[in-house]
């Protein structure tokens, strides 16, 4: 039998019938991890690429556009004003049930970033794209470091 197993044949697969028990633990990578570190803080950060000089929310390792590396030195601190770009109204959650109040989902472009932030729009009657937002954090006390720290936004 040669060292590496190489299968010609399906026959030659080996199969065994039974469950194997797996856990797993999602981690939000490097940058995630800091970037809900920072929402902890009070504070939404975004990496500038000093190729493209576009800026990412949340932040990132590397360059979507030029795939240059997003080092320590391309964290800025953006917002926590910004524009509302695009806004949706949800009626019915994704397990089918309706929501009452209905949920409204938006596009954030916050000041100094390029890139938008997908959020809860809080505290708004009527939503207009265009107009300026800002975040709303739960209070210090209550915060995880999790996308949850922050609350979503409402108008200025
Ligand atoms: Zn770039």
């Amino acid at each position: 039998m040669p060292l590496i197993e190489r299968i010609q044949h399906l026959d030659e697969v080996r199969t065994w019938r039974g469950t194997i028990q797996l856990e797993g633990v999602y981690t939000a990578g490097v940058a995630g991890e800091r970037w809900l570190r920072g929402l902890q803080e009070g504070k939404i950060y975004g990496t500038r690429c000093p190729r493209c000089q576009y800026t990412y929310v949340p932040a990132r390792r590397f360059c979507e556009r030029c795939l240059g590396p997003l080092g320590e030195d391309t964290w800025i601190e953006v917002g926590p004003q910004g524009t509302l770009v695009a806004w949706t109204r949800l009626h019915v959650a994704p397990d089918g049930t309706r929501l009452v109040p209905p949920r409204t989902l938006g596009l954030i472009r916050l000041d100094g970033a390029d890139a938008v932030l997908v959020h809860e729009l809080i505290d708004g009657r009527e939503w207009t794209s265009g107009m300026r937002v800002e975040a709303v954090f739960r209070p210090p006390a209550e915060r995880s470091g999790s996308i949850r720290d922050l609350l979503g936004f409402r108008p200025l």
